[in-house]
């Protein structure tokens, strides 16, 4: 079994590495921010108190994440592995996922931290572009990330979007909530011997091998 966790700062490349994994492995990946956008298109008071929250850059409540979670670990399909990408995001979220896991009789594998700098995530924020089909990540900053077609996606030719979230006023305040809340969550990983630091400023290929070393 393989599960593995993402540790990193908003458009770190978590998504795209998340892809890769997914590609060589075949489990499925768990992101609370694409379950949470998901959750933002209701029409309820649900949906829309997601919907503001994402946009403003900051945290949904803890209890919300915590249902999710769970009931996604739940489903068959993560009996082989998993990787978690975006949760947790605090210590008290670290602290429930630890009894979540418990309670499925599940590990937490390998908590794999992207290390990058400011000046790359700013890069990235305003270039990134998902599909509104199947969420593929281009980046259209990077020559080697664009799609080869204007707002189109190469996979499955559905239409590219930008996230709300993602512009430089949204990006400090998810930047800072990072800082502020994950260095305690890289402590507490730290402390059960799980994590491994990656260096994200390097190609996608490259920072691919040294997750897959780990996983491996
Ligand atoms: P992401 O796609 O991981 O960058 O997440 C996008 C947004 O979803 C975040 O800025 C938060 O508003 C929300 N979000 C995602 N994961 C969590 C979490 N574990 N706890 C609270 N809010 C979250």
């Amino acid at each position: 079994m393989k599960n593995i966790m993402f540790i990193a700062p908003p458009a770190a490349g978590k998504g795209t590495q998340a892809e890769l994994v997914v590609e060589k492995y075949h489990i499925p990946h768990i992101s609370t921010g694409d379950i949470l956008r998901e959750i933002s298109k209701e029409d309820s008071e649900i949906g829309n108190y997601v919907k503001e929250t994402l946009a403003s850059g900051q945290l949904v409540k803890d209890d919300i994440t915590y249902q999710l979670i769970e009931d996604r670990l739940k489903k068959d399909d993560c009996r082989k592995g998993f990787i978690i990408d975006g949760f947790p995001r605090n210590i008290d979220q670290a602290y429930q996922y630890d009894k979540i896991l418990d309670k499925l009789g599940y590990e937490v594998g390998n908590v794999i931290l992207i290390n990058i700098d400011k000046k790359t995530l700013e890069k990235r924020i305003t270039g990134r572009r998902i599909c509104e089909k199947c969420n593929s990540i281009y980046n259209i900053n990077d020559e080697a990330s664009s799609p080869k077609q204007e707002s189109i996606c190469d996979n499955c030719g559905g239409k590219l979007y930008q996230r709300t979230d993602d512009n430089l006023a949204s990006f400090e305040t998810r930047y800072q909530t990072y800082l502020d809340k994950t260095e305690p969550i890289i402590k507490h990983y730290k402390d059960m011997g799980v994590l491994t630091e990656v260096d994200g400023n390097d190609t996608i290929e490259n920072i691919f091998k040294s997750i897959d070393k780990i996983i491996k």
